[in-house]
């Protein structure tokens, strides 16, 4: 993946989900549950990888189980600040403000089909196949 793939192009709030449009016209759709399950900082990591080798926790983001991060389902950033040019940190309704997302880790944990690794169901259902 080159540099322009990590840059976002358009960011955009929607009601149930976060939209990021990418420099190399690629879009993604992050529903807010799931972000806020992914949450980068530290105190999120560490309840993902709950019984895990602490080893893990130097894995890319993203991994770890992100169920067990508990969220309800009206989840909602109250707020979101660019931090510089790289990140992005979200204020969450549930109190929770502490995650800084970088760019190149969103991007890596875009959750539509085309990204998501081929052993990992994706968190986004397709309504094609219905
Ligand atoms: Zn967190
Ligand atoms: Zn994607």
């Amino acid at each position: 993946m080159n540099a322009t793939a990590k840059q976002p192009k358009l960011l955009k709030k929607h009601d149930t989900a976060f939209q990021v449009e990418w420099k190399d016209g690629h879009v993604s759709w992050y529903p807010y549950t799931y972000l806020r399950q992914m949450c980068p900082c530290a105190e999120c990591a560490i309840i993902r990888h709950k019984g895990r080798d602490v080893h893990s926790l130097f894995a890319p983001q993203g991994d770890g189980d992100i169920t067990l991060i508990e969220v309800s389902d009206d989840i909602q950033p109250l707020d979101v600040q660019l931090v510089g040019r790289y990140a992005l940190q979200f204020s969450w309704n549930d109190g929770h403000a502490t995650g800084i997302y970088p760019f190149e880790v969103l991007r890596e944990t875009c959750p539509c089909p085309e990204c998501a690794p081929p052993d990992q169901k994706s968190p986004i259902q397709t309504e094609e196949n219905n």
